[in-house]
């Protein structure tokens, strides 16, 4: 008898961080420190550190047809998650490619900009990422600004972050977590969510003064994308993703000279 293991399986489509700290490298750390097995489809590089983004290069869409088919071919992945999609092109191959294969719940985190300012979606992709990507979601989780490009809401309260929330599923996602990082003048970080099932809570966390936060939005849905393919139910997987990015961004680890990574082993 074999005693080799078993583990579930998901899957990050998302753009390179070469400084490690975000990306589909926070992805993949992440989606490992949760006990699952972690599979790929690279979009674009960049080449990155803590303090910006020195260059992008999105990968022809073949490449990126031809990663999704190999993987179809081969392994049996449970959840999956976007992050970095780069503009236009790069949004519709991905698209075309999770309406042909089932890799279970998607979870879309809509990365519009890094934290230095650099673009990680060009302008005219929002529209493409609201109208194609979004209604595929069975998970969306936008910062506030992401939430206000896909809205056209302002948000500067908790008020407008329901109404966020409410037309966010209008566009055709299921359940939304709308990260309240962004509202500067608090200091604890509410997150709210709105379940499918019209279910909605708050995530309260204490605000943590540090620079360590590169690869926050990328932690968390990849921690829900582990989550998920584990089986478990969404509200708990967001639960527990919340949970984990706590703990990593209070436990910073110093790792060059600009917004460092956060703490995988917290
Ligand atoms: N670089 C890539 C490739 C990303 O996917 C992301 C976030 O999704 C970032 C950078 C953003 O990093 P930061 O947390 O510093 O904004």
């Amino acid at each position: 008898m074999s005693d080799l293991k078993q583990y579930p399986q998901a899957l990050s489509i998302a753009g390179s961080d070469s400084g490690g700290g975000a990306g589909m490298q926070a992805d993949l750390k992440t989606i490992q420190e949760r006990h699952v097995f972690g599979a790929t489809v690279l979009v674009a590089i960049t080449a990155q550190n803590t303090i910006g983004v020195q260059d992008a290069l999105p990968l022809p869409e073949t490449i990126i047809d031809a990663q999704f088919k190999s993987l179809a071919a081969d392994l049996a992945i449970k959840a999956c998650k976007t992050g970095m999609l780069a503009d236009v092109t790069r949004v519709r191959a991905v698209v075309r490619n999770l309406k042909k294969y089932d890799f279970g719940p998607l979870t879309v985190d809509p990365v519009m900009v890094a934290k230095g300012g650099a673009p990680l979606l060009s302008e005219d992709a929002v529209a493409v990422v609201r109208d194609e990507l979004l209604p595929l979601a069975t998970l969306a989780t936008p910062n506030l600004p992401e939430a206000e490009k896909l809205t056209g809401l302002t948000i500067d309260d908790e008020a407008a972050m329901k109404q966020a929330g409410i037309a966010l599923q209008g566009l055709g996602v299921k359940n939304v977590i709308i990260k309240g990082g962004h509202l500067s003048a608090d200091q604890e970080s509410n997150d709210f969510v709105l379940l499918e099932n019209g279910e909605s809570f708050w995530l309260t966390s204490k605000r943590v003064d540090t620079i360590r936060t590169h690869g926050t939005g990328d932690t968390l849905s990849a921690c829900i994308t582990a989550e998920l393919a584990k089986g478990a139910n969404i509200a708990d997987a967001i639960r527990t993703g919340k949970d984990f990015v706590e703990a990593a961004i209070a436990d910073g680890i110093i790792v060059g000279h600009g917004h460092g990574p956060l703490n995988h082993w917290a």
